[in-house]
């Protein structure tokens, strides 16, 4: 089994993968796909449950998204989990998708029925778990700031706040206009008076740093989706002289075991998590829509922290 599989590894599928047992069958597409490690997370599930599958990284660029969606019934695909930066583009591309990724507009997993492409979105419900998980609160309970909210995931972690109806949200993005416009959509969740302190139930703000520091005041957790953190060189994206001790933090960036905003928190003195129980959660409700069963979860966990040790 190679680390990384190509498109042009899809096109010749059979003879690329010939020999293989369990046949690989499930896979994460993404651009880049190398840092992911949703193949050890599976793999171990698959193992555990004994299905006959295996679960690998797709190098998948955008102008080959829609002929990989294809691709995928003729080459014996179960499903597939799609990440950065297809989450939107895959939407269209599902012959049917159902009403919770309908609404957040992106699509995480994938079911392949015969000739079928089914879309769901286990991001928004795999943060919830994670948040309780992490910090042993609700997010319908929290005032809380996303931080990216005009990538996929930003978007259906706002969305997902939406539906929970949670206490206060901010968006802020690079990309201001993409924050305005989301929370335009939002709004009707947050007509109501359920309101803790003063301020507008949902805001878009700039991404600057008085307007950053003013919000933090009055904000519970806050939720950071940009993917500024994924390369070992880059800055926090928020500095800790803005961070205040109130705050639990979570960084969906999972590619390191103590990110350099988890570093910015700990200065802060705030409490910090990495995306490592988002993804965890995510792949477990992904696993439960592909095999209609629970997912193992401690095993599931293992795999994920013994992939990243050392990060
Ligand atoms: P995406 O759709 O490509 O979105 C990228 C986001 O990052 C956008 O909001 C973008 O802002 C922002 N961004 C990129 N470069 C930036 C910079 N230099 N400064 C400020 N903002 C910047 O990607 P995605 O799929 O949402 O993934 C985003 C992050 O979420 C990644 O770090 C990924 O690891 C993480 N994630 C984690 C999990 C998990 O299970 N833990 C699941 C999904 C995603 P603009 O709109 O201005 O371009």
């Amino acid at each position: 089994m190679k680390e990384v599989y190509s498109f042009a590894d899809l096109q010749q599928w059979e003879t690329v993968t010939a020999g293989e047992a369990p046949a690989l069958r499930l896979a994460v597409l993404g651009d880049p796909v190398a840092h992911s490690a949703s193949p050890q997370m599976h793999n171990a599930a698959l193992e555990k449950c004994a299905i006959d599958a295996r679960y690998v990284r797709l190098h998948i660029r955008p102008e080959e998204l829609a002929e990989t969606f294809r691709l995928l019934p003729q080459k014996g695909f179960l499903g597939v989990n799609c990440t950065i930066p297809h989450k939107a583009a895959a939407l269209p591309l599902m012959t049917r998708v159902d009403e919770h990724a309908q609404r957040i507009g992106v699509v995480n997993t994938v079911v392949v029925e015969g000739d079928q492409l089914l879309g769901f979105n286990t991001d928004g419900p795999g943060l919830v778990r994670a948040v309780r998980a992490e910090f042993g609160v609700d997010l319908r309970d929290l005032r809380v700031l996303v931080l990216g909210a005009g990538g996929g995931a930003g978007r259906a972690i706002a969305m997902q706040c939406g539906l929970e109806k949670c206490e206060r949200l901010t968006l802020v993005n690079r990309s201001p206009g993409k924050a305005r416009e989301l929370a335009a959509e939002l709004a009707p969740f947050f007509r109501g008076p359920r309101v803790s302190g003063p301020g507008e139930r949902l805001v878009a703000l700039p991404w600057e740093e008085a307007a950053l520091r003013t919000a933090l005041e009055t904000t519970d957790l806050v939720i950071h989706c940009t993917s500024v953190g994924m390369q070992r060189t880059d800055p926090s994206p928020l500095p800790s002289a803005i961070l205040q001790p109130h705050l639990m933090i979570y960084d969906t960036i999972y590619t390191a075991s103590r990110t350099r905003l988890m570093q910015a928190a700990d200065e802060a003195g705030a409490r910090s998590a990495n995306g490592l129980s988002m993804l965890l959660h995510q792949g477990a409700l992904a696993f439960e829509i592909w095999f209609n069963r629970e997912a193992p979860l401690e095993v599931m966990r293992a795999a994920l922290v013994a992939a990243t040790a050392g990060r």
